[in-house]
């Protein structure tokens, strides 16, 4: 089965699913773990390190990303909020400075205005490169396939 080809068709990829499920509950396992498993199976195939399907053109100092939209849950936030307080003294006091002017610069713009905004994340350093790597959120690890996915 080309799971690439078949998210192309979403009417195949559906179809494909509900045999799976019913193939599932038949032998008497869980059809979510079905599902799980298939969808695993598409998004490694399509952002596995190597993948064919698409090329992406991700590598440190590459920054698109961070000019996005980037959201984070209060424990990320504060595990950020931990790593800007563990930096060097002036280094932290340039992130504080640049979250202080983020702040108004983004405060009540919908998702659209800020993805149009395209404001650098107040974290990304001069060099392209996230400031505090190994504190970022999720949904930034989410944005380097085949890079840190499978690997953080
Ligand atoms: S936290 Fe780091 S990786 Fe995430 S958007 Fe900011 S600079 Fe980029």
């Amino acid at each position: 089965m080309d799971l690439v080809r078949l998210l192309d068709d979403p009417d195949g990829y559906a179809r494909t699913l509900e045999g799976a499920m019913a193939r599932a509950e038949a032998a008497g396992h869980d059809p979510v773990d079905a599902v799980g498993g298939l969808a695993l199976a598409a998004f490694v195939r399509l952002f596995g390190p190597g993948s064919p399907a698409i090329a992406t053109a991700c590598k440190p100092g590459c920054s698109w990303c961070c000019r996005m939209m980037v959201t984070a849950t209060a424990p990320e936030v504060l595990t950020l909020a931990a790593a800007i307080a563990a930096m060097p003294e002036e280094r932290a006091a340039a992130v504080r400075a640049r979250i202080a002017e983020a702040v108004p610069a983004v405060a009540g713009l919908d998702a659209d205005a800020r993805r149009r905004l395209a404001r650098p994340c107040p974290l990304l350093e001069a060099d392209g490169r996230c400031g505090a790597y190994a504190a970022r959120p999720l949904a930034c690890r989410g944005r380097t396939p085949g890079v840190t996915i499978m690997s953080t």
